[in-house]
């Protein structure tokens, strides 16, 4: 057993190594280009017959996965929708880790109950929505996603005599799901998850944008015969569109159904007036699922489902065993997400809310849209180069076009995708690729609080290199 002194000791140079990294962070190549055989190699081997070292395992973890390290908490990366962390959330996550406290119950951990409640006042304020809704923080969007469609899961039933939480899903009356077209896996997998079926849905076509069509959704909706689930987005994981929430909320409330929406990272709009009418009509919806790992640049994992039915989300999470204790009137955790013992991933959020304020969280949102749109302007200008989105918030999607044939579709989704292999080759910046309607796209995500201009001018300037390179290979 290591003692105290030790303890001491270790995590004095755990802060080091990690200062260490986090200064290095900015230069490092964005990517990584290592085997994970050779990963296995350092880092493998038999389980220890013997404990080793405590610092000395500290030291040779930090120097082994290093070679692994992508440098996604870093200022170039703009792959998925990834967000890097605050020093204030990093903080505050490390104290977390160090209180070790339960979340569950209230009674296991008194004070960072107290602060997850605040949080969850605070966020529900940041996104206008009602303030009397029930807040859960969850690992991800993911599990908010899950958390949300099983509220709504439970209202539905009820309303039709049903008590799903009891009496399971054999048998009970049928829920129509409607999705749009363009509808986040996540999604998907949470119907999964909920004995809903991930291909037991009406789906709405979308529009050019990725956005739900709100006139073809009356047709869809005559056509549900049960309790109406459905699911929108603030944020299309591609293009970043938003989809129709007032006309789809209005729609379905008319069918006295449950809108939920998948706000990921369109979410943080809210907290901008210039993104805001993006989402007008979010707050009429019914439960809401966002991610604090992304926009709000708390480290992973952290997402949070809101829920204008309390009764409903609580019924739908919690849990009652004898030895519990949770008659205190307080915030048990467990109540409003999926896990029993949790960390109290709450307090990172509550950390950098308060670092950053109202005023914070707004430019940040802003400044990472205009670099979005700082980059997509400069791509545009370079020959053979579409963007192929309306850059309405943070996402961009870019094709490259074959100089000597720019009418070739497959010659171009060739090019594209050499172009991002090249890029994540180069490592200055570090993005990846999709499919948009048909046609092979890089996406660019802009969600990191320390990307700044040079970073996004480096990064457009390492793009149009290796195009370069590559149509001089081609
Ligand atoms: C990222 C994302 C999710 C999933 O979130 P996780 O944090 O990875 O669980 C869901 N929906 C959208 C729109 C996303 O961008």
């Amino acid at each position: 057993m290591e003692g105290r002194v030790d303890e001491r000791r270790i995590l004095d140079r755990a802060s080091q190594l990690a200062g260490e990294f986090l200064a290095a962070l900015p230069e490092r190549p964005v990517g990584v280009a290592v085997e994970a055989a050779s990963l296995r190699a350092t880092l493998g081997g038999p389980l220890p017959e013997v404990g080793e070292d405590g610092l000395g395992v500290v030291e040779r973890l930090a120097a082994d996965a290093d070679p692994g390290l992508v440098a996604m908490a870093g200022p170039r990366y703009f792959g998925f929708v990834i967000g890097g962390h605050h020093p204030v959330a990093l903080a505050a996550d490390w104290l977390t880790s160090a209180w070790d406290q339960n979340l569950g119950l209230y009674v296991a951990g008194p004070a960072l109950s107290v602060v997850e409640e605040v949080a969850a006042g605070w966020l529900l304020d940041l996104f206008g929505l009602p303030a009397s809704a029930s807040l859960g923080f969850t690992t991800g969007a993911t599990m908010a996603n899950f958390t949300g469609l099983a509220a709504a899961r439970h209202a539905l039933l009820a309303r039709a005599g049903w008590d799903v939480e009891r009496q399971g899903l054999f048998g009970a009356p049928e829920l129509d799901v409607v999705v749009g077209a363009e509808a986040h896996a996540s999604i998907l997998l949470a119907l999964q998850y909920l004995g809903l079926g991930r291909e037991r849905v009406h789906s709405v076509p979308t529009d050019e944008q990725g956005r739900l069509c709100a006139d073809l959704l009356p047709g869809v909706l005559a056509g549900c015969r049960g309790p109406i689930l459905a699911c929108a987005q603030a944020g299309n994981v591609n293009s970043g569109a938003f989809d129709p929430l007032e006309a789809v909320v209005e729609q379905v409330h008319a069918r006295d159904g449950w809108v939920h929406v998948d706000g990921a990272f369109g979410l943080w709009g809210a907290a901008s007036p210039r993104f805001a009418p993006l989402l007008r009509g979010a707050e009429g919806a019914d439960s809401w699922a966002c991610d604090a790992h992304k926009w709000l640049n708390v480290p992973y994992d952290c997402g949070f489902v809101a829920c204008a039915d309390p009764a409903a989300h609580a019924a739908a999470m919690t849990i009652a065993a004898a030895y519990l204790v949770q008659d205190t009137g307080e915030r048990d955790g467990v109540d409003w997400a999926p896990e029993f013992s949790r960390r109290a991933r709450g307090v990172p959020v509550y950390a950098v809310l308060r670092a950053l304020g109202r005023a914070g969280v707004r430019e940040l949102v802003e400044r990472c849209c205009d670099l979005a749109a700082r980059m997509a302007r400069q791509l545009a200008e370079a020959p053979g180069v579409r963007v192929l989105n309306d850059v309405v918030l943070d996402q961009v999607l870019v094709r490259f076009l074959d100089p000597d044939a720019p009418g070739d579709a497959a010659a171009a989704d060739a090019r594209t995708r050499a172009v991002i292999a090249a890029v994540q080759r180069d490592g200055t910046c570090w993005l990846g690729g999709t499919t948009w309607h048909g046609q092979a796209a890089m996406r660019i995500s802009v969600v990191n609080w320390s990307t700044t201009e040079a970073d996004a001018d480096r990064s457009v300037e390492a793009i149009l290199r290796c195009a370069g390179e590559v149509a001089a290979v081609a």
